[in-house]
């Protein structure tokens, strides 16, 4: 499943940033594109599964799609692409290019608050 390898690398990451930081990671945000959809819930479950026992076990995941972008050729406005009615919200063009689709990243990761009030 591409979910699951998805999820290994997003662990991957998470647990380098863990390293240097000491602290424990409590949720990540992660984007994609539209064309590159992955099953929110399908992702959910493999991160859930390659965080157990470790220290990401149950971090929350945030999984946000970012709509498909096209440059218009007439105005050089960008802007999300409504597939249902695709024009330039500026000029009402339709002649435009679309945008690679966005990539898969991760976008942020949290971690518990400092614990510097300890002793
Ligand atoms: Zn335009």
């Amino acid at each position: 499943m591409h979910e699951a390898a998805v999820a290994q690398s997003l662990i991957e990451v998470i647990l380098q940033e863990v390293e240097q930081r000491h602290a424990k990671p409590v949720g990540a945000t992660i984007s994609c594109g539209e064309l590159n959809k992955v099953n929110d819930e399908s992702l959910s479950f493999a991160f859930e599964a390659v965080a157990r026992d470790t220290p990401c076990e149950g971090m929350t995941l945030r999984i946000e799609h970012k709509p498909l972008q096209a440059r218009c050729k007439p105005c050089g406005r960008v802007f999300a692409v409504d597939v249902s009615n695709p024009q330039c919200p500026d000029c009402r063009s339709e002649d435009f290019e679309l945008l690679p689709d966005a990539p898969l990243v991760l976008d942020e990761i949290e971690f518990e608050g400092p614990d510097d009030g300890e002793g």
